[in-house]
C-alpha cells in the first residue's frame, strides 16, 4: 500500500528541501479535508491549528498542511498553539473539527532511520544524502494511514475569527497607515504600536 496523498513536485520546491515531515503534513491535511467533507479553501472558511512549537524539527509538517488545504499563514487561516505536540486541529465552521496527531509508535519507528542520525548531528535536510532522505520518505508513504495518525472528531470545538476591517488611520508620529485594531493613543493622538513604544 502506498498513500495516494503524495505532495506534487512544486510542494518540495516551495518547501525548499526534501524531508519526511512536509509530506506527512500534506497527507494529514488531505485526510482531514476528506474526513470533514471539505474542499481546499479558496477564501476564509477553513482554519488549522497546529499544536507544534518552536525549536523541534518536525515543524516542516505545517508547510505540508498549508499546501494540502490552502489554509495558509498569509490568509491568517493557520495559528500555532505552541504546545510542542505533533498534532493539528482542522476546523470548518459548518462541517466541524477534527484533530489529527502522530502516533508515538510511529515517531519511535521513524527515529530508527539513518535520516535522524544525520539530523541529530546537526546536519540540515538538504545536506543529507538523497538515498537516506528518500528511504524514510518512501517508508512513510508505504505505511497505512492508521499507523501514522490518531484521529479524533471534536464536536465541541469553537472558534471565532477576528472580524476583518478596512478601516485605517494615519499614525500621528510616523504618518504611516495603521489598521484600526492596532491604533494606540499617545498624548491624545492616534499612533502606531512602534511609535507608541518609542520615546
Ligand atoms: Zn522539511
Ligand atoms: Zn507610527
Amino acid at each position: 500500500m502506498k498513500t495516494e496523498f503524495t505532495p506534487p513536485d512544486w510542494a518540495y520546491e516551495f518547501h525548499g528541501h526534501r524531508c519526511p515531515f512536509m509530506p506527512i503534513g500534506y497527507r494529514m491535511g488531505r485526510l482531514a479535508l476528506l474526513k470533514l467533507g471539505a474542499e481546499r479553501v479558496k477564501d476564509h472558511d477553513f482554519f488549522v491549528f497546529p499544536e507544534l512549537g518552536d525549536g523541534h524539527p518536525q515543524t516542516c509538517m505545517m508547510d505540508g498542511i498549508q499546501i494540502a488545504t490552502s489554509a495558509t499563514y498569509g490568509k491568517v487561516l493557520m495559528a500555532k498553539k505552541y504546545y510542542g505536540k505533533l498534532a493539528c486541529v482542522f476546523y470548518h465552521p459548518e462541517k466541524g473539527a477534527v484533530r489529527y496527531s502522530l502516533r508515538p509508535e510511529f515517531i519511535d519507528a521513524m527515529d530508527g532511520f539513518e535520516f535522524f542520525a544525520y539530523r541529530r548531528r546537526g546536519i540540515e535536510p538538504s545536506q543529507i544524502p538523497y538515498a537516506v532522505t528518500d528511504e524514510i520518505i518512501q517508508w512513510t508513504m508505504e505505511q497505512p494511514d492508521e499507523v501514522l495518525f490518531k484521529v479524533e472528531l471534536k464536536p465541541d470545538f469553537k472558534f471565532s475569527p477576528v472580524k476583518g476591517s478596512f478601516n485605517k488611520t494615519r499614525c500621528g508620529v510616523c504618518h504611516e497607515y495603521v489598521y484600526d485594531r492596532y491604533v494606540r493613543f499617545k498624548d491624545g493622538i492616534p499612533v502606531c504600536i512602534p511609535c507608541q513604544q518609542s520615546e
